[in-house]
């Protein structure tokens, strides 16, 4: 798996840095999580950029399957619609899933009266709810009819006491003007295990956590040549049967575990939706969390409902991550060495994220190419 972070800031650029938006490559596709303004742009300076330095990463668009959004926050979600059209003008056709979450009250309304468009502004929503922005996008040219390809459009309801992996979400055609429930997300990423974990910010939020699938060990066909095993026999043992007293587990190396990587989006650095995912079997091999504040300004940070360095690491230990990162700087932190030394002091293994790392994911192992 690997990582390209291509935005570290919040709200909006400072200090030579973009806002929100990473590309996670995976074995069985690409997924962008969040997507600011100027998203296509910086996927396109970061693979020239790539490109001269030979690296074997890359960014391929045609790849993606799916956007994750982690809420409606502009510095997340201002770039989509711009990249979708590019997308469309590079000839793509396959089609492409949009993620989002909003209230469960918004997902009940949709789903009962079974309109994309109805009436919700009862339910109080933001003014920047991922509902109202998907029918902007729709208006603005998001569907097939201004796209050469299909998109689909879903939302997901979240709540910061929700039961993990308990999922309430939403597939909205707005040309066919249907909604219709999903159970399963892996339907829409290619196949590619996904969880939205709620988290708690100003707006309805969710991290998502995605991992690589567990692979087979590798069988040993040398050891089955060397004990004068038939080439039948041989490949009942490589499809996991036993022969005689050959057992296939003594031919297969052990299965190797998929790595994983954890996308804590904008919010709280205290909130159930953590202590809650820690409470699941599920491993984590990185975690990127927003650090915005300084720890001297943990008032800001509980005002606003975002983390300081300490907090993303005490979320870091909580869920028994391997490695941390952090990112989404506040414009008032210039060098981000302070808030990774904060951060160390809870946590061993801190990176501090600039715009265009590269992380090379392993169940195992990190390489950060900065
Ligand atoms: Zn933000
Ligand atoms: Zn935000």
């Amino acid at each position: 798996m690997q990582i390209h972070i291509l935005g570290t800031s919040s709200s909006k650029p400072a200090h030579g840095r973009s806002v929100s938006g990473s590309v996670i490559n995976t074995e069985k596709g690409a997924i962008i999580v969040d997507c600011g303004e100027g998203f296509q742009e910086r996927i396109y300076t970061h693979n020239k950029d790539l490109k001269e330095k030979k690296s074997l990463f890359r960014v391929k668009t045609g790849k993606i399957c799916t956007i994750l959004l982690t809420h409606g926050h502009l510095d997340h979600t201002w770039g989509l619609l711009p990249f979708l059209k590019t997308l469309s003008l590079e000839g793509r056709d396959k089609p492409l899933t949009i993620i989002a979450p909003t209230t469960h009250e918004i997902i009940n309304r949709l789903f009962e009266t079974k309109n994309p468009f109805a009436e919700i502004s009862d339910l109080e929503p933001s003014n920047v709810d991922l509902c109202f922005q998907f029918r902007f996008w729709w208006s603005l040219g998001g569907t097939r009819e201004f796209l050469d390809f299909e998109t689909n459009w879903i939302l997901v309801g979240t709540n910061e006491n929700d039961e993990i992996g308990k999922t309430n979400a939403i597939l909205i055609d707005p040309l066919g003007k249907s909604v219709e429930k999903i159970d399963d997300f892996k339907d829409y990423t290619n196949g590619i295990e996904i969880l939205n974990i709620p988290t708690l910010h100003t707006v309805p939020s969710c991290a998502w956590w995605i991992k690589e699938d567990d692979k087979k060990g590798k069988f040993n066909s040398e050891l089955a040549e060397k004990n004068n095993l038939t080439k039948e026999e041989i490949q009942l043992l490589a499809k996991g049967e036993s022969v005689g007293n050959h057992s296939h587990l003594d031919y297969r190396s052990s299965e190797q575990t998929g790595p994983s990587v954890l996308i804590s989006g904008d919010t709280s650095g205290e909130n159930n939706g953590f202590i809650n995912f820690s409470k699941t079997e599920k491993e984590t091999s990185l975690l990127i969390h927003e650090a915005t504040f300084m720890e001297e300004n943990l008032d800001k940070a509980e005002k606003y409902l975002h983390s300081t360095a300490i907090q993303a690491a005490n979320h870091a230990k909580l869920i028994k991550a391997k490695h941390l990162i952090i990112t989404h700087y506040s414009s008032r932190i210039k060098d981000t060495k302070y808030l990774k030394d904060e951060a160390q002091k809870e946590f061993d293994s801190v990176h501090a994220a600039s715009d265009k790392d590269v992380i090379n994911l392993t169940s195992n192992s990190i390489e950060i190419n900065s």
